[in-house]
């Protein structure tokens, strides 16, 4: 077969690519060497935020004023992207759109959340300060204070992943194969051959690699720290409190908590992040992370029921500066990558919609920049 793009991965950000470049009239081809939207995909608790994990003063000092304040700026019109893409297309995955309620823990978490307010209104971000009390008396949660922002969302990223290819494929004519794993890469001078483990052959003027956590062992060298982390979800409540709807929330604690309400009154917890791996050795630990997970909940909502229905963990990446990594890699010609690392993967997936798009199209991106594999 042959096509301009062929879409390695087909999880979020694939998912993305195959609706953003088959939409612009690019012949798209996507392969999975899984199910569809079975990586990190279907892991993902689907919070949706501007804040990367970073704070903006910490970014500031990483990569410049200009450069952070940017990021941070395009991470929070990117929520209201999603939030037209979804709207436009009318996919049925849940999408709200939310406040996000960052706590601190104690008082010097509480001072450096005082800073990184000043820094992000210094920035245009809308953001207000929240006391102890005023976090108590509108969601029940104990804290010494917070950051209220306007912009955050919600989601089932596995169903937004399924709604888009579909919709690539019955609109735009998209290809999509699931099972069929990459075999081997020939990249010429101006065509890549994709030998598949079927051994057909996919002719292609450009590869985006959308290919999540794993990409580390296709590029053969270390562009990120992978880690394991939890989540758990409760049986749904009935006495729920509305407010709770109303945000996502996410603590200063070491190590952090953050959670979100479902539409269908559950409370879905995530964090207890471990320093390795190894599938096996994570998955050991499932049992005694929900109860590690449960028990930091309850210290910060006291009194609320918590009924754990599903436990699971999964694999998480991290760069150096919390920056994604989108563009093209030098030691691989005719080839993009999308790589969201990182907190909010979802979101960066999303901008790479934008990035890649110019970047294929030659047209200037300054995040292909910021994004870079050799900044
Ligand atoms: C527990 C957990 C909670 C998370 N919560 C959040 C959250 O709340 N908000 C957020 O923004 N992010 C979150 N993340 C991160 C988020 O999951 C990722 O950013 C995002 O889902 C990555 O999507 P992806 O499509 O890039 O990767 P994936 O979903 O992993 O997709 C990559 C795909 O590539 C395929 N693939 C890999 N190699 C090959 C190959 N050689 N040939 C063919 N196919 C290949 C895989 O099978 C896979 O389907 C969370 C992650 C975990 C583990």
């Amino acid at each position: 077969m042959s096509c301009d793009v062929l879409i390695i991965g087909g999880g979020l950000t694939g998912a993305l690519m195959s609706y953003q470049f088959s939409k612009e009239g690019y012949k798209t081809i996507l392969i999975d060497k899984r199910d569809i939207g079975t990586g990190s995909t279907s892991a993902n608790t689907s919070m949706v935020q501007y804040e990367i994990d970073e704070p903006l003063y910490g970014l500031i000092e990483m990569v410049g004023k200009e450069a952070a304040v940017n990021v941070y700026k395009a991470c929070e019109e990117t929520i209201y992207k999603l939030d037209k893409i979804v709207d436009t297309l009318k996919i049925d995955c849940d999408f709200k759109l939310t406040d996000s309620l960052l706590f601190a823990k104690n008082l010097q978490d509480a001072d450096g959340l005082k800073r990184e307010l000043a820094c992000r209104k210094m920035a245009g971000l809308t953001v207000k300060w929240l006391n102890a009390d005023q976090i108590y008396k509108g969601y029940g949660i104990l804290s010494e204070g917070g950051i209220l922002s306007e912009t955050a969302a919600r989601m089932d990223a596995y169903r937004l992943t399924h709604a888009l290819i579909d919709h690539s494929v019955k609109k735009f004519g998209a290809k999509v194969f699931d099972h069929t794993a990459v075999a081997s890469v020939e990249n010429m001078a101006s065509k890549n051959y994709v030998t598949v483990d079927t051994s057909a052959v996919i002719e292609s003027n450009f590869i985006v690699y959308a290919t999540g956590y794993e990409t580390q062992e296709l590029i053969g060298k270390k562009i990120g720290k992978l880690v394991s982390t939890y989540a758990c979800i409760s049986e749904p409540l009935t006495n729920l409190p509305m407010a709770l709807n109303d945000a996502i929330f996410w603590d200063t604690g070491n190590p952090y908590c953050y959670f979100r309400t479902t539409p269908d009154n559950r409370i879905l917890i995530g964090g207890e992040d471990e320093n390795f791996k190894d599938p096996e050795k994570r998955d050991a630990l499932i049992e005694k992370k929900e109860s590690q997970l449960v028990s930091m909940f309850h210290q910060c909502v006291p009194g609320m029921d918590f009924v754990p229905d599903f436990t699971w963990a999964g694999t998480f990446g991290q760069t150096k500066d919390t920056l994604p990594y989108i563009g093209l890699h030098p030691d691989f010609p005719n080839s993009y990558f999308a790589l969201g690392f990182g907190g909010n993967g979802i979101t960066f997936s999303v901008m790479a919609m934008e990035i890649l798009s110019d970047a294929v199209a030659k047209r200037h991106n300054k995040f292909l920049e910021y994004f870079g594999f050799n900044r």
